[in-house]
């Protein structure tokens, strides 16, 4: 622009005879408006958008490994590259340790769920608990080097009393609970659809009340799947199971949808409540 100026200025000195003893004229600078480019400011001022916070979903499968249903689970995840975890039993690690390596090789979360399940054993005393996350630890720590400190208690955390709280404090032990339930173990059976529906209307439930969730489903403990009788307990189980595998994939694109990043436990995991 300076340059116009100057051209401007010279064209009025030739115009106006540079022998004219006349005063010059004073020539006003160039009052072309101002680009865009021009007007801004020095300094450009930055436009800061505020992030949003990380929106973390934990998915969770129970009572595993399963030779049957771990798998299919562990293709779902995969084919959308998301991770998830599981709460592994040792009964079932010490009939499936391949499946587990596939679940650690896999970039999942492993937790501690007990050896046996069995709640006359579990329970029978705080030190009955502890020796139960123990052996449970050997089965994780013969396929993946080492345990885990990570614990779900079967059944859900209430059943632990004070006592046994207090001991497995000591022995570092970090309880996780869930607080979105899909319901996949209804002893009467429950279709894939109902399944999805309970886990959208928690997931709401959780967010409304502003906590990150944290998903219980199951994988399921090792059974025999042939000849269950129609309206058993056995066929309810593997109808449970199946709806449990149909309804992921959904349940997936719902999180999605809202945003979710698929994290996996950890000592930093938020409490369920
Ligand atoms: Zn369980």
């Amino acid at each position: 622009m300076i340059y116009k100026y100057i051209l401007l200025l010279m064209l009025n000195f030739l115009l106006l005879g540079g022998c004219n003893t006349a005063p010059p004229i004073p020539l006003a600078p160039p009052t072309e408006p101002l680009t865009l480019a021009e007007a801004a400011p020095a300094v450009e001022e930055e436009t800061v958008i505020p992030a949003e916070p990380l929106k973390k979903v934990y998915l969770t499968f129970d009572d595993g490994p399963n030779s049957y249903y771990t798998g299919q689970i562990l293709d779902i995840l995969r084919d959308y590259g998301i991770k998830a975890s599981f709460a592994v039993l040792g009964v079932n690690i010490d009939k499936n340790p391949d499946v587990l390596r596939r679940i650690m090789d896999e970039g999942h979360g492993i937790i501690n769920h007990s050896y046996s399940h069995d709640y006359k054993r579990v329970y029978s005393s705080p030190e009955a608990f502890l020796k139960e996350l123990e052996r449970c630890n050997e089965s994780i720590a013969r396929v993946t080097g080492s345990g885990v400190k990570i614990f779900r208690a079967p059944g859900g955390p209430s059943n632990l009393n004070k006592k046994t709280l207090e001991l497995l404090r000591q022995h570092g032990y970090i309880s996780i609970s869930w607080n979105v339930a899909s319901a996949d173990t209804d002893p009467n059976g429950v279709s894939k659809e109902q399944i999805v529906e309970n886990v959208k209307r928690g997931i709401l439930q959780i967010e409304s009340l502003g906590k990150t969730p944290i998903v219980l489903m199951h994988d399921g403990t090792e059974i025999n799947r042939s000849g269950a009788a129609p309206g058993s307990a056995l066929a309810n189980y593997i109808f449970n199971r199946e709806s449990g595998v149909a309804a992921l994939p959904e349940i997936i694109e719902f999180l999605m949808e809202r945003n979710y990043t698929f994290a996996v436990v950890d000592e930093n995991t938020p409490p369920a409540w």
